[in-house]
């Protein structure tokens, strides 16, 4: 079941994205301390499915001296390793050498760069592109995470003519405040689904400083600081869960009927609505719908 366990290292970012799905900004709180970290550690090794642990944010480079020495203990402990970064540190390749030299020395096996223009006006020349070379000059193995703007674009597979969204933009977090204003949605009843993420049997989840279990981004298995981590994920039956069970079944539209949230007619996608009746549900579920910053509350 689970492969991958994504530590949030910590909410706090040097960026404030209009497509942020945590709501991540500078003033973001919440931090992992290095003794959480290798509590969560010892707990995933009671996982016999997990292979890989990741770091990511927020912007994990913040707290550099932690993810180096988290990162050390998950290579200790035998998992791989990735990291998700932005990249703003790069101001020059041979200084970004300097960031990353201790990554490749750790042996991480995936550096994820954040490259699209949500980050960046110019593709070809910023940070992330820096980083690259830099990362590929030391051999580490480097990705590129791009998110494509909405589009609209027509499917004759939907009802004829109607306006259907591309791109790979999630509208859960700051991008429903950000970025659905204008563009076409459809019924509520049309969303009987999840698309995104396999609920019953997820291969990640993220992991966050105050012990949510992140299914989806704000959608929690429970608390890690109150339940260990391995009980939590072995024992994880989406069914029973009062969030997914009904997502499962029904999608948003089914989860909106069961707790009659009231709600509006239309929205962009099924993360939209979705995640606008999580909204509406957390003070009903604060235990799975988790924490209120990323639903953008204080
Ligand atoms: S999308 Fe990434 S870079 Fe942008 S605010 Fe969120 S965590 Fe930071
Ligand atoms: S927001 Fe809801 S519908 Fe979208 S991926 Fe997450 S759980 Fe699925």
């Amino acid at each position: 079941m689970v492969a991958g366990l994504h530590f949030l290292l910590t909410y706090m970012c040097n960026s404030e994205c209009d497509h942020c799905f945590l709501y991540c900004s500078p003033r973001s709180q919440g931090t992992f301390t290095l003794n959480q970290i290798s509590e969560l550690l010892d707990e995933a090794k009671k996982i016999s499915t997990v292979e890989s642990i990741y770091f990511e944010g927020g912007e994990a480079f913040l707290y550099y001296p932690v993810m180096l020495e988290g990162i050390k203990i998950a290579r200790n402990a035998g998992f791989q390793v990735g990291v998700v970064t932005n990249a703003y540190f790069a101001t020059d390749i041979e200084d970004a050498k300097l960031w990353l030299k201790p990554l490749h020395e750790l042996g991480i096996s995936d550096l994820s760069l954040s490259n699209d223009p949500y980050h960046y006006e110019d593709e070809n020349d910023n940070p992330s592109v820096r980083a690259h070379k830099a990362a590929k000059e030391l051999n580490i193995p480097v990705g590129e995470i791009r998110i494509e703007e909405p589009s609209v674009a027509t499917d004759e597979k939907q009802k004829k003519g109607e306006p259907i969204i591309g791109g790979s933009t999630m509208f859960r977090g700051r991008a429903v405040e950000k970025l659905t204003g204008g563009l076409p949605r459809r019924r509520w009843e049309e969303f009987t689904e999840c698309i995104h993420e396999e609920l019953e049997s997820p291969k990640r989840v993220h992991l966050d400083p105050y012990g949510n279990v992140h299914i989806c981004q704000g959608l929690s298995m429970g608390n890690a600081w109150e339940t260990p981590l391995s009980e939590l994920v072995n024992n994880y039956d989406a069914a029973s869960h009062p969030i997914c069970g009904p997502l499962v079944k029904g999608g948003p539209a089914l989860l909106a009927r069961e707790y009659e949230v009231e709600h509006e007619d239309e929205y962009v996608d099924a993360c939209h609505f979705c995640y606008s009746v999580r909204k509406a549900l957390i003070e009903r579920f604060p235990q799975y719908l988790a924490p209120p910053q990323v639903y953008g509350l204080e």
